[in-house]
């Protein structure tokens, strides 16, 4: 029985409850195998400082959400959400302080 994670693509969208498989912060991308469905989820830190090798390998489909980073709530930030689901303020550019 495999003990990684098979899957068939990237989730459409990740949530707050999908966390990083490096660092345990929110991940904003994810990464499946081509071949062995091995799939990895990334903090915008992480996927960020191997992006370059991951895509060289050539062998992953991607789902990079980075773009919503500071656009949704973030768990590890600490943040409380508003009833109306509004964002945090900006200024908090990472809105992560997992600087790891
Ligand atoms: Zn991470």
């Amino acid at each position: 029985m495999p003990s990684a994670t098979v899957i068939d693509a990237p989730a459409a969208t990740l949530s707050v409850a999908d966390r990083c498989d490096r660092c345990g912060a929110q991940a904003f991308a994810a990464t499946a195998h081509t071949t062995t469905r091995q799939m990895l989820l990334w903090c915008g830190h992480h996927y960020t400082r191997h992006e370059k090798a991951l895509l060289a390998a050539g062998a992953w489909q991607v789902l990079d959400e980075r773009y919503r980073i500071n656009t949704s709530p973030l768990a590890s930030s600490g943040t409380e959400v508003d009833a109306a689901g509004e964002p945090p303020l900006p200024g908090n550019h990472r809105g992560n302080r997992d600087d790891r």
